[in-house]
This record gives structure tokens, sequence and C-alpha cells, in this order.
């Protein structure tokens, strides 16, 4: 698990969730498929998800594991009024407690795909997060991620305590990018104003989240985590 490096092309090609055509289905499948075969042999694979309905609102966590051959899905009901983040940080720790679990003793590494920047940053990089202390820690307890530097504190370089929010809406180490995001939202919503939850919302259009990638490269905050 790493925070995204670089916006891949096929954001802009394929869609979002509500929108996706069959045919951009097939070619997300094709394009996951053809990365994933790029992986060391051996390497376990999941994949998580969260889904609320409102926000707050029931919520549900997903996932799906393939380990060697075989494969294992996990779907659970989170909260009758919970957060897409939340679900999207519980499908994390429901995958990280089975990959503990005797019947994957053989994985060597596990490779976690999540589409929640906020939760990788949360996990990755310590962001402070507000609520859901309690699965954060779960899921740190379990050691399974790996960044290259040791995250000793939650301050940001510029002193600042490091979030979500902090990182993008205020780090004045990013001003001029935060421009740059600030316009092409502009150009795709005709709003000027950069709504957080709007920037994280994993269901918002394709452009939002190709715009929010745009951003992350551009601060090359991440370049030093592993990819
Ligand atoms: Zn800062």
């Amino acid at each position: 698990m790493c925070a995204i490096r670089r916006a891949p092309e096929y954001w802009t090609t394929l869609g979002s969730s509500k929108t996706r055509t069959s045919e951009q289905a097939i070619e997300g499948q094709r394009l996951i498929k053809q990365q994933l075969e790029e992986l060391p042999p051996n390497t376990t694979v999941a994949f998580t998800d969260g889904s609320c309905m409102g926000n707050p609102g029931p919520c549900g966590a997903g996932a799906i594991i393939y380990n060697n051959e075989e494969e294992e899905t996990i779907q659970y009901p989170v909260s009758n009024r919970g957060s897409i983040l939340l679900a999207e940080l519980v499908a994390i720790k429901l995958v990280l407690e089975k990959i503990d679990n005797y019947n994957y003793r053989n994985v060597k590494q596990l490779n976690l795909y999540s589409d929640s920047q906020s939760a990788i940053g949360i996990i990755t990089l310590n962001w402070k997060s507000e609520n859901y202390h309690k699965t954060i820690q779960e899921i740190k307890n379990r050691k399974k991620i790996g960044t290259k530097r040791h995250v000793e504190d939650n301050k940001c370089t510029c002193g600042e305590i490091e979030s979500v929010e902090h990182f993008l809406l205020s780090c004045d180490n990013y001003s001029l990018d935060r421009e740059k995001l600030r316009q092409s939202i502009y150009f795709k919503t005709g709003t000027l104003n950069l709504d957080l939850e709007e920037l994280l919302n994993t269901e918002a259009s394709a452009d939002i989240q190709y715009a929010v990638s745009e951003f992350i490269d551009d601060t090359q905050r991440f370049d030093h985590l592993f990819v």
C-alpha cells in the first residue's frame, strides 16, 4: 500500500462508478489484469472498497483477496450510520485480519489497493483523523504496511499538524500546486471553492479524482514513499 504518485492515464477514460459503460468496464478489467501480471510471482493482492448511502449513512466494506490461485471475497456491513472513510478503513482492516489468519501463512508480500486517498494518507503518512482512532490503530498494529521512512510524528514540514485537510487545503508548501488544482476543479465544476468532502469522495467524478491525483503528483509529497 502506498500513496499514488502519478495519476494513471486511464483515470480520464474509464468514467466513474456511476457512469461507466460496459466497454469502459471491460477496458478497466484489462488494465488491472495487465498490472497484476507485472507483479513478482507469489504476491498476494487485495482490493478494498467502502460504500455509503449518504454521508453519514448505512455503510459497508468489501474486499477481494487473490492469493496464489485462490480468491476470497469479503462483504461486511459496517454501520447504520457511518461515513465512506470508515467503510474504506474497515475494508482494509478486514483484509489485514484475514491475512494474519492461518490460511494465509504463505503470504510473503501483500499489495493492497484502496481508492481512498484519505485512508492511504492516514495509514501511510500518519495524517491526523478526527475519528475512527480505534480502527486506524488496529490497522497500524497489524504492521503489514511498509513505508521507507519511519514516521515519528504527525507534523508537516511547515510545522503545522499534518492532516488530509492541511495537505489539500492549507499547507503553504503547496500554494502554487493548489492554485492549479483550484483551476482544474473550476473548469470541471464551475466553482472556485475547494470542498474537502468533494475532493475526497471516492464516488465523485473521475475528473475530480484525476485533478486531486495530479495535485498529489505535483506536490511530490509522496515521492519518498516506496512504490
Ligand atoms: Zn504543511
